[in-house]
């Protein structure tokens, strides 16, 4: 865009800010059609103005399936180390993970690296065809295709109609791009965030960014400790949706009587207690 068209565009949207009171909805049909170029500025300004609520959705867990793997390449280590007690396998690889963290971030391939670690610890005769065979498996896990959760399609083509959605994700940065392309579900999103750690501080950070009011941001996820907590702790809302399997270290200690707090059974829930309370 020019930037006589842009200073146009700009008067012509405060213009038609000040004269239409308008819901999201009404302006979303205007926008697909006449105003199409103004959309952008409409939507800043309806966030500035906070007449328009935006959701935010974790991926892993929340959008399609994840820790069922990790749970079954554990199992595989644990099958490698039939000498060892379970319940020590499980702690000293929780310990090792944390350990790596810090050094390797979050996702698979850190979880692997874990693994090995862990399998040259306790395996007296460790050998390359086991080593191989976790390795394999990781590469596996990366190679995969992407397993997406019953519900999550539909209801977020619906949602996207009338919210603005944003996919909030940390992990390994390479990993969490090739699952969002082979998910397809891309084009649901208005903004992508991928990030290395989510806490208070990052979605104050993404929010401010996106030029969203907290009280207009509502997170849905399956992990307390990254997607209900540190929202709650804003003064956002914060949606919680479990999954099968919880990671240890995703489990967090929070107050779930906050008025913001929301537990639904599946994502298939969300439109209809969208529409009776937002
Ligand atoms: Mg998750």
């Amino acid at each position: 865009m020019t930037s006589k068209k842009r200073k146009n565009c700009d008067e012509n949207t405060t213009k038609f800010l000040n004269y239409v009171d308008a819901d999201f909805s009404f302006l979303s049909s205007i926008c697909k059609t006449n105003l199409y170029f103004f959309e952008n500025d409409i939507l800043v300004s309806l966030k500035m103005s906070g007449k328009l609520f935006n959701i935010g959705f974790d991926a892993d867990d929340t959008l399609w399936h994840c820790e069922d793997q990790f749970v079954e390449a554990q199992n595989k280590l644990y099958a490698l180390l039939p000498e060892q007690k379970r319940i020590d396998l499980r702690e000293a690889t929780y310990r090792i993970e944390m350990s790596n963290i810090e050094l390797y971030g979050f996702g698979v391939k850190s979880f692997i690296l874990s693994l090995v670690e862990t399998y040259l610890k306790f395996r007296t005769n460790a050998n390359s065809v086991e080593l191989e065979e976790l390795i394999d498996f990781g590469k596996s896990m990366l190679m995969g295709p992407v397993r997406l959760l019953e519900g999550v399609e539909s209801t977020l083509k619906l949602l996207s109609n009338k919210y603005f959605l944003m996919l909030i994700t940390k992990g390994d940065l390479v990993d969490q791009e090739r699952k969002i392309r082979k998910s397809k579900l891309s084009k649901y999103f208005g903004a992508i965030e991928i990030v290395s750690e989510k806490n208070s501080e990052v979605y104050l950070e993404i929010l401010h960014r996106n030029a969203i009011p907290k009280q207009n941001f509502a997170m849905i996820g399956n992990s307390m400790k990254s997607d209900i907590s540190p929202v709650l702790n804003i003064g956002s809302r914060a949606i919680h949706i479990p999954y099968k399997y919880t990671w240890a270290h995703e489990e967090a200690i929070m107050n779930p009587l906050s008025e913001n707090y929301v537990f639904l059974e599946n994502i298939s829930s969300l439109p209809k207690w969208l529409d009776q309370n937002i």
